[in-house]
C-alpha cells in the first residue's frame, strides 16, 4: 500500500533506475512459463567455496567464543592474513593494526567509504561504465559525479587529460577498477604511476577496486596501487573473497592502504554494523593462505571457458579480443541494437540472461557482458541456442 504522508529521502531520488530490475521481472516470467534459463547476468561464480575453506568455517563454528559479536576492527588473525597475503603478492608491507580493515563484502565497504568521506555537492570522478557501487555510493552521498568516459578506441583505460583542469582542481576522490568489471580492460603499472602523480598533484582520494587480481590468464600479473611508491599517502585498494574464492554469499572482503583513510571508514562502520561473523573470518583467513595450485585451478577454468566461448560466439559472427582477465565477455550488440533491447530479445528468444552495458553507465550502451559463471557444457548449449534463435553479430 503506498503512504501519501511520507516520501522517501532525496538521497534515494538521486539513483538512476537499476536497469536490472526490468530483467529481473522477465527472468521470473520465463522461470514460470518453464523455460530453461541459463543466467550468466551476474557475476556470481558457480560452484563451492574450497574444501579446506568449509572446514575451516566449520570447526570455527563448533567454537563458542566464535558466536559473540565480532570485534569492530575484524580479528587480529583475519587482519594478519590481509596484510601476509599482500606482502606475498605483491611485495607490499602493510601494518595489520592500521593499514588493513576486512568489509561484510568489498560492495558494502565501497558504499560506505562515500558516507564517510564525501560531502553533498563534492566532485567525485568515476569512470562510465564502471561497477555500480563505484557511483551509486557516492550519489547516495550526494556527490557531483564526473564520469570520465572510457571506450574501446584506448582500452577502456582512463584517459587523465580528458579531465578538465578546473574538475580536476574540485575533485575530491577517484574510483576506478582494472583488471575491469566490466570491460575486462587491464592496465599496465605506468597507467598507476601517472594516476599516483595526478593524485597527488590534485590531491586526490584514489579508491582502487582490486577484486580481479588473482583472475588473470597466460601469465599476465595485475597490479596493486600500493606497489606504486607514495601510493598509500593518498590511496585506499578493495578486495573480495567473492571471486577467487566462490565466497560472494558469505559476504567478505577487505580494504588496505591509507590509515587515515582506513580508520575514517572504521568510525562511519562502528556506527552501523557489527562487522564480519567470526566463523567466517576464520574461513576468510584460510582461503588466504591456500597454496597457489589453488589460484592456478581457478584460473585454469575461467582461461578454458573464455576461449570456449569466444571462439563459439566467432563463428556467429563476434570478434571478441582476448581478455587478459576477470570472468566475463564484454561484446558489441549487433548492428544498431541497444544494449536491454539486444539483452531481453535474447532472453526472451533462448532463456540466455546476459546483462546490457547500459547497467554500468551510459558508456556501456551498445555492449552487453556475458558472465563465465556456467561449465563448457552449459555454454555450448548457449552457442547452440544462439544459432536456433538466429542470434549472431551482424
Ligand atoms: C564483484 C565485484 C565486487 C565484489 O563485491 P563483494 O561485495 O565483495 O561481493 C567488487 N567490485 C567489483 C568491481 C566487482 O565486480
Amino acid at each position: 500500500m503506498s503512504l501519501d504522508w511520507i516520501s522517501r529521502a532525496e538521497r534515494l531520488d538521486a539513483l538512476p533506475p537499476y536497469v536490472f530490475a526490468r530483467l529481473d521481472e522477465l527472468k521470473v516470467r520465463a522461470r514460470e512459463q518453464g523455460l530453461d534459463l541459463i543466467d550468466l547476468g551476474m557475476g556470481n561464480p558457480d560452484g563451492s567455496a574450497p574444501q579446506p575453506v568449509i572446514e575451516a568455517a566449520i570447526a570455527a563454528l563448533q567454537d563458542p567464543h566464535n558466536h559473540g559479536y565480532p570485534p569492530f576492527e575484524g580479528t587480529a588473525s583475519f587482519r594478519q592474513a590481509i596484510t601476509t597475503w599482500y606482502q606475498r603478492c605483491y611485495g607490499v608491507e602493510l601494518n595489520p593494526d592500521s593499514e588493513a580493515l576486512p568489509l561484510i563484502g568489498s560492495k558494502e565497504g565501497l558504499g560506505h567509504l562515500a558516507l564517510a568521506y564525501v560531502n553533498p555537492g563534492d566532485v567525485i570522478l568515476v569512470p562510465t561504465p564502471s561497477y555500480p557501487a563505484h557511483f551509486r555510493g557516492p550519489l547516495i552521498a550526494g556527490a557531483k559525479i564526473y564520469s570520465i568516459h572510457l571506450s574501446a578506441e584506448q582500452n577502456w583505460l582512463i584517459d587523465l587529460t580528458t579531465i578538465p583542469e578546473d574538475v580536476a582542481q574540485q575533485a575530491k576522490m577517484l574510483y576506478f577498477n582494472y583488471p575491469n568489471n566490466p570491460t575486462t580492460a587491464t592496465a599496465p603499472r605506468e597507467f598507476y604511476e601517472e594516476v599516483v602523480k595526478f593524485a597527488r598533484h590534485y590531491e586526490i582520494l584514489l579508491v582502487h577496486d582490486l577484486c580481479y587480481a588473482e583472475l588473470a590468464f597466460d601469465g599476465y600479473q595485475p597490479t596493486s596501487l600500493l606497489e606504486i611508491p607514495g601510493a598509500k599517502e593518498i590511496g585506499v585498494e578493495f578486495h573480495t573473497l567473492s571471486k577467487t574464492y566462490n565466497m560472494a554469499g558469505w559476504r567478505v572482503g577487505f580494504v588496505v592502504g591509507n590509515s587515515d583513510v582506513i580508520q575514517g571508514l572504521r568510525t562511519l562502520k562502528t556506527n552501523l554494523d557489527y562487522g564480519i561473523f567470526s566463523a567466517i573470518q576464520k574461513a576468510a583467513e584460510t582461503a588466504l593462505q591456500l597454496p597457489d595450485k589453488y589460484i592456478q585451478e581457478v584460473q585454469q577454468r575461467y582461461r578454458t571457458r573464455r576461449d570456449f566461448l569466444i571462439k563459439g560466439l566467432g563463428e556467429l559472427g563476434w570478434e571478441i579480443p582476448i581478455s587478459k582477465a576477470t570472468m566475463y565477455l564484454w561484446i558489441k550488440t549487433p548492428m544498431g541494437q541497444g544494449s536491454t533491447e539486444f539483452a531481453l530479445d535474447v532472453l526472451q528468444q533462448t532463456g540466455v540472461v546476459i546483462t546490457p552495458g547500459n547497467a554500468f553507465g551510459e558508456a556501456g550502451e551498445g555492449y552487453v557482458r556475458i558472465s563465465l559463471i556456467a561449465d563448457c557444457d552449459r555454454l555450448g548449449e548457449v552457442l547452440r541456442r544462439f544459432k536456433q534463435a538466429g542470434i549472431r553479430y551482424q
